[in-house]
């Protein structure tokens, strides 16, 4: 991704202190987003922790687990909060993990993980999760392509060994870069797994006939989706955009009407030193800073919508919502024009062309004749509330 118009937070640099806001969190749930490490044991080439150097830069949790009690304490009594363990590759410090599971019993547990160390989790852990989201880019050549030779067979095995270990559900977390990323591959995983989420890739992979290459397996994901009424065809992006458009208040209220991957509401991201950020893919923006553990200090999400942002004049956003606050910051609040050309509008386009196509299938008369289980994955999925919705 290129480099973007913004000061970039340098290792050492004195940490700004701003006053705790007591509303920093929007509601009553909130996803606690752990760094257990910066460090990657893979290179995939488009990893979004590479922009700034975030990636690598923080191989040390510098925080206790007292100071991280403090901080719940202080800042997230009485609200619902499940846990996400995020990297670099957080499986690197396992033992991070363990302790944070037993420390807070009560809390609900999730996993981001490149997969290739899933063999190793102990089994009580693997019961105690209620989703593992395993990063992998479609099949065995796309996979191996971006993250080495060997990956995608590794990944699919040690899903296989631990899957009947696992309390919740396993989820394949695709960034679609390749333009040929084919339906066959993500029809696979979607199948194999419990669910499939994609993201279209934030980085300039739309030029051409990428953007109609997409568009052609995207008819054949939606036309599948609606295919059936007795059984899910498990596509987050799709199961969530039909409810936000058959169900518009379920778009709205666990995200207090803000953007639906929560950035601007109740996601916390805390990286290894400590410092709190709402967006994984912008810890190098020092005005990005939300808060900090060893401070005990948390203010509001600075990722709010702004008046230079698109969204509210767009036929997509009653279900879209501002789908990556990120990339409307970058393309719109900071004026980086080549990003919002290259990157933000041609996903925009695509998210607009899936609504489109959902439209095409008459989601409400699909609904009204899926069986009961279908209906309520649909409305009410538990996974929503700890997955990114839209791609
Ligand atoms: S499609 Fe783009 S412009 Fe429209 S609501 Fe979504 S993010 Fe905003
Ligand atoms: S979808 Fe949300 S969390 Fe993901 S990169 Fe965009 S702003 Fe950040």
């Amino acid at each position: 991704m290129n480099q973007h118009t913004i000061d970039v937070l340098k290792p050492g640099a004195p940490r700004p202190c701003p006053k705790s806001d007591p509303a920093a969190i929007v509601g009553g749930r909130v996803e606690l987003q752990l760094l257990t490490t910066l460090k990657c044991n893979l290179k995939c080439t488009y990893c979004s922790l590479g922009v700034g150097e975030v990636l690598g830069s923080q191989t040390q949790v510098g925080y206790t687990i007292d100071h991280l009690a403090a901080f719940v304490d202080k800042h997230l009594k009485e609200k619902e909060v499940y846990v996400t363990f995020y990297g670099g590759e957080p499986l690197l410090n396992g033992k991070m993990i363990q302790e944070v599971m037993q420390r807070f019993p009560l809390f609900r547990y999730q996993l981001q993980t490149n997969g290739t160390l899933l063999d190793n989790l102990p089994d009580w852990v693997l019961h105690k999760l209620s989703n593992i989201l395993v990063s992998i880019d479609g099949g065995e050549e796309t996979t191996d392509g971006y993250r080495g030779r060997g990956i995608w067979r590794q990944v699919i095995k040690n899903v296989g060994h631990v899957r009947d270990r696992v309390g919740g559900t396993v989820t394949a977390r695709v960034t679609w870069g390749r333009p040929d990323t084919c339906f066959e591959e993500l029809d696979d995983l979607a199948e194999s797994f419990d669910y499939l989420y994609w993201q279209f890739v934030a980085d300039e992979h739309y030029f051409d006939d990428s953007v109609a290459k997409r568009q052609a397996v995207l008819v054949q994901l939606i036309d599948k989706f609606f295919r059936r009424t007795d059984k899910l065809y498990p596509l987050i992006p799709l199961m969530g955009m039909v409810r936000n458009k058959l169900f518009p208040s379920r778009a709205t209220e666990l995200y207090a009407g803000q953007t639906q991957c929560r950035v601007s509401t109740h996601i916390i991201n805390v990286m290894p030193d400590g410092k709190i950020f709402p967006c994984p893919d912008m810890m190098y923006v020092p005005e990005m800073q939300q808060g900090d553990i060893m401070g005990n200090w948390l203010r509001r999400s600075p990722l709010q919508p702004h008046p230079d942002m698109p969204c509210e004049g767009c036929e997509a956003f009653s279900w879209c919502r501002r789908n990556c606050m990120k990339n409307l910051y970058l393309g719109y609040v900071k004026n980086d024009l080549r990003y919002r050309t290259n990157v933000v509008e041609p996903i925009c386009e695509l998210i607009k062309f899936m609504g489109q196509e959902i439209d095409r299938h008459n989601p409400a008369e699909w609904f009204a004749q899926a069986s009961l289980p279908v209906r309520n994955q649909v409305i009410g999925a538990e996974v929503y509330e700890y997955c990114e919705i839209m791609p």
